[in-house]
């Protein structure tokens, strides 16, 4: 019996019948097994007007067959299927053009009729990949791609995504080299035709492919390899120290330290150095997308901060792939995710990411407490609407409600703080587990005993909230539910772990490291904590931060700064203007700001000074952080 899942919707509804005979006929997905193979042709060679071809052979049979476009696509835990990209589609059966026809309430499915005779269709398009940034990852260079299955394929409606065999090949420009987590059949010249794969598995195995390439073995010897594939925008990007490529090999046996198992039978790092093509974080099984600049290995110091990319994406293959929020894991690419336990899979990732940056020395531990204050700043002062009207639990919806556009008041609508405010519950969680059990168990149990079964195996390992709360309490008996709930359901505070860990947020005049480098990276004066506002270097003004002093001057995100006390703007004097007002309360702090063609005098009555984030040691307690963060 063929189901449409719509018409269960839509019947509730307060739809009039007759509109009902507009809704085409999805079938729902079943599992069970797709009849035969999808051979899929991807021609990836127009790297100079950014144009991935596809050609696709579907087995069919006579009657009604829709096939979809990915909408829901994992790692981005929301519908941001490209289909705005999808162009030209034709489809034919034995030699003749079949009419497609969009369907009315889905915008990613299409339907056909397949002709009596037929035993397979074919589907041509085009991927039109962004021709800049404006219209999404550019991933198209002359130098490199990055090829994502979910944008070059449609499959046919009605089976699950992983009962759905696929015979994949792709043309690759003349020369280059790829690096994937599928396996090589055979290669024919510059096209590779790769083992067959179910569809669902196929769209965690995305390819990057460059001019230039290298392959570092991260695991010698191992009976699970894992490698790092690097494409870069020009060889001399391609140097890897050996200092380097340590701490990578360092993160590797730290991770199985840690989880005393994996869930893949081979593992690669996909990583793109380049400033053209965008960059990318984006998990999967057996691999990663690891995007980001050119120079991220010639200029070290300068990217420390982006070094847990790495630890973070990795991570993803324990938790969020291999375990998942039950809701989450959905048959198809087309059935809505339910993305309430995002603050398991992205919340303890961003801890463990940093956690692991540093116990593999990709950070020092100087570096990852300056980071874990900012972070905890952000939970203790600068995010005033999780304080007021909303949770971290309702930001779980805002891959779907934001998509990740840019927000008019950020700190105040709050977005994906699933992220840095799990990491601090975790930290708190870590921090109670080791009070619990007087300093016997931490969350290094919690990671083995939730991630760390199976090893080798990688299909799908679901769980509810119900199973976290258990885990929890084999380690150390306690109300865990009532715990979680209050953090992720309350208006904090959340930053309860750094007490634990003996360690205290304090605010001082003096920026730290990472405040400066995170300063230089944005182009921007960050003056969150004492003026309320970020200001770029032209004067342009950033978040600002709700019922600061400047937002109480009546500042916006919109402005720009001119002059500062009657002269230029500059982010040092406005630096001395500050620290002056909080000397002689009589000093004010008058910035010039323009508002599209409007100049007007703003004046901010604030006389606390320079405010920066800082961690510092409360000796009454032991230093638990210590021990959290040191190499296993
Ligand atoms: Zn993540």
């Amino acid at each position: 019996m063929k189901l449409t899942r719509l018409t269960a919707v839509l019947a509730a509804s307060a739809l009039a019948l007759a509109s009902l005979s507009a809704i085409a006929d999805v079938p729902a997905a079943q599992n069970v097994p797709f009849p035969g193979s999808l051979k899929i042709t991807v021609d990836a060679t127009d790297v100079a007007r950014r144009i991935f071809r596809v050609h696709e052979v579907i087995p069919a049979q006579p009657g009604p067959l829709t096939l979809l476009y990915p909408q829901w696509l994992p790692g981005n835990h929301s519908p941001t299927g490209p289909i705005d990209k999808l162009a030209g589609l034709v489809v034919t059966a034995n030699g003749k053009t079949l009419a497609w026809k969009r369907d009315s309430l889905n915008v990613y499915a299409f339907h056909v009729e397949v002709p009596a005779g037929a035993t397979q269709v074919e589907a041509e398009f085009q991927y039109l990949s962004p021709q800049d940034r404006r219209q999404g990852r550019v991933v198209m260079t002359p130098e490199m791609l990055n090829l994502q299955w979910n944008a070059v394929t449609l499959y046919p409606a009605g089976y699950y995504a992983r009962r759905i065999n696929t015979e994949p090949s792709v043309k690759l420009p003349a020369g280059w080299q790829a690096g994937t987590a599928l396996e090589v059949a055979s290669r024919d010249g510059d096209t590779i035709h790769f083992k067959p794969i179910d569809y669902e598995n196929l769209v965690d195995s995305p390819i990057y492919a460059g001019k230039y390439f290298k392959r570092l073995d991260l695991d010698p010897g191992a009976k699970a390899p894992v490698h790092m594939d690097i494409v870069a925008d020009a060889p001399k990007y391609l140097e890897v120290t050996p200092e380097q490529l340590k701490l990578f090999r360092n993160l590797v046996q730290q991770m199985y330290k840690l989880y005393g198992a994996h869930h893949y039978d081979h593992y690669d790092f996909l990583v793109s150095l380049s400033d053209k093509m965008s960059g990318n974080g984006l998990e999967h099984h057996r691999s990663s997308e690891d995007g980001t600049s050119a120079d991220f290995f010639t200029e070290w110091t300068k990217n420390v901060a982006a070094r847990d990319l790495f630890s973070h994406e990795f991570n993803h293959s324990w938790d969020g792939k291999y375990r998942r929020g039950a809701d989450l894991y959905t048959p198809t690419f087309n059935v809505p995710m339910g993305d309430s336990l995002l603050w398991v899979y992205e919340g303890q990732t961003q801890f463990w990411g940093q956690v692991m940056a540093a116990r593999s020395g990709l950070w020092s531990d100087e570096h990852t407490r300056d980071t874990l204050a900012y972070v905890a700043a952000t939970y203790d002062r600068g995010r005033p609407g999780l304080a007021s009207w909303r949770n971290v639990q309702d930001t779980t919806n805002d891959p779907v409600i934001a998509k990740r556009a840019p927000l008019p008041y950020r700190n105040y609508q709050a977005s994906e703080d699933y992220y840095s405010a799990g990491q601090l519950i975790w930290l708190d969680v870590d921090g109670q587990l080791r009070q619990l059990s007087h300093g016997k168990k931490n969350i290094d149990d919690f990671a083995k005993a939730f991630f760390g079964m199976e090893n080798g195996k990688w299909d799908v390992n679901t769980y509810t909230f119900e199973d976290v709360v258990k885990t929890l309490d084999d380690i150390a008996p306690y109300d865990w539910a009532g715990y979680l709930r209050t953090r992720l359901d309350g208006h904090g505070p959340l930053t309860g772990g750094l007490a634990s860990h003996g360690w205290k947020l304090v605010y001082t005049d003096q920026p730290s490291a990472a405040v400066k480098a995170a300063e230089a990276r944005r182009h921007q004066a960050d003056f969150t904590y004492s003026l309320g506002l970020s200001i770029g270097k032209d004067g342009s003004i950033g978040d600002v931060l709700w019922d600061s002093p400047a937002f109480k001057a009546g500042i916006s995100p919109g402005m720009t700064v001119i002059a500062v006390n009657g002269h230029d703007y500059d982010a040092d004097d406005l630096k001395d203007v500050i620290t002056a007002a909080a000397k002689n309360k009589g000093e004010a702090i008058e910035l010039l700001v323009k508002n599209f063609n409007e100049y007007k005098t703003v004046r901010i009555d604030y006389h606390g000074g320079l405010k920066y984030p800082h961690l510092v040691r409360d000796t009454s307690k032991l230093d638990t952080l210590a021990d959290l963060l040191k190499a296993r």
